[in-house]
């Protein structure tokens, strides 16, 4: 963006330990052996940074890249990012030439859309890559079954549709029941054989399949999460790890008398003499207010509570009776000496899911690759 600084003149940034995320990602491989790598980097690769986490996938022998929408792929594709590129979003027909122009694989689950593209296509004389989306169960996007057979009749009457893949997407793969699961890995597996055709990457499995379910791995596997460190429920013997950190530096120090209140609201009234800090981050970068008297943070190798209401651009934070001073590390996700604060404890904290709080950073933080 262009207001932003050179990253080490902004007091807060996200830090991505590269060779953590490149043992993940080699994890994953040794899991998969001959299936497929797609990653998925959407939302700028989960907070992660969308052209670095790409380049250093593509470096890796990563397969492919999942984007949910076309600006994300073209971005990939002007930075000179050259693999294969899979836009798993329902796309609009204004998008069509682009997503040709551009090379990018999309997703088409519908006759109507088909139609669309088979016209565009004929304009412009160029063909297209696609992947048809079947809905298993969890009716967002994507072809009935029973529907399929009549959108493979009329794609392979067009000379220009390459179908390159056939996929499906988990409702619930991530929870303690899985008959659900099982039923659409079954069903999918009806779509496989009754298409009965091996030159097509049939693909199904996220994060929690390939965590807990073996048999969905197929011919390829698109992990996010896990991919970025994180497990969808519990841990599993593939290793990996986050390769996230939030820091910042103490920007502010100073001592409140007894009965003050603290921040916008004076939702948090001292009790005693109180030393406070203040951490130049807010809502305005994406860190959820509703942390507000309830999260905490790393300085010192010491966990201390957030206090008062979080402010666009900055918080407070009570240091009680101990010593800080302006400049000094704060890790807001992370680790420092021997304590961590976990995006999952944020997520519990903010009644939501390690995803969300990993997207929620937005580019007025620095990323800092490591
Ligand atoms: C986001 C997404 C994924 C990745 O999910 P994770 O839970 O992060 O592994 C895979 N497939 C589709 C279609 C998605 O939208």
């Amino acid at each position: 963006m262009a207001y932003q600084l050179p990253e080490m003149l902004h007091p807060t940034w996200i830090e991505i330990d590269l060779k953590q995320f490149k043992k993940n990602v080699i994890s994953i491989k040794n899991r998969l052996k001959k299936t497929k790598f797609c990653l998925p980097v959407k939302a700028n690769a989960y907070g992660h940074g969308l052209y670095t986490m790409s380049k250093t996938a593509q470096d890796l022998g990563v397969d492919y890249l999942a984007v949910s929408f076309l600006s994300e792929g073209q971005f990939l594709r002007e930075k000179g990012i050259k693999i294969p590129i899979l836009v798993l979003g329902a796309i609009h027909e204004m998008q069509i030439e682009n997503l040709i122009k551009f090379d990018l694989e999309f997703t088409i689950s519908s006759l109507f859309k088909a139609q669309i593209v088979a016209s565009y296509c004929e304009k412009l004389k160029k063909k297209c890559s696609i992947h048809i989306e079947i809905d298993t169960g969890m009716h967002r996007t994507g072809i009935r079954p029973s529907t399929l057979p009549s959108l493979l009749n009329f794609i392979q009457t067009k000379s220009c549709f390459i179908l390159k893949g056939i996929y499906s997407h988990f409702a619930t793969a991530d929870l303690q029941d899985d008959k659900f699961t099982l039923k659409q890995i079954e069903d999918f597996q009806k779509v496989v054989s009754a298409v009965n055709d091996n030159s097509i990457i049939f693909h199904l499995a996220n994060s929690a399949g390939i965590c807990y379910f073996p048999s969905s791995f197929l011919q390829m596997a698109r992990p996010g999460l896990l991919a970025y460190g994180y497990y969808p429920n519990k841990k599993v013997d593939i290793d990996v790890s986050p390769c996230f950190s939030l820091k910042s530096k103490v920007s502010y120090f100073k001592a409140v008398f007894p009965g003050q209140g603290i921040s916008y609201g004076h939702t948090y009234i001292t009790k005693k003499m109180t030393r406070v800090v203040t951490v130049p981050i807010g809502y305005g970068d994406g860190y959820p207010r509703i942390l507000s008297n309830k999260g905490s943070v790393l300085i010192r190798n010491q966990q201390y509570p957030i206090i008062g209401n979080i402010c666009m651009d900055q918080f407070m934070v009570d240091i009680s009776l101990n010593e800080s001073f302006v400049g000094d590390e704060i890790v807001l996700i992370g680790k420092q000496g021997n304590l961590e604060i976990k995006v999952e404890e944020i997520a519990e904290l903010c009644s939501t899911i390690p995803y969300e709080i990993l997207c929620s950073f937005n580019e007025r933080i620095p990323r800092i690759y490591i």
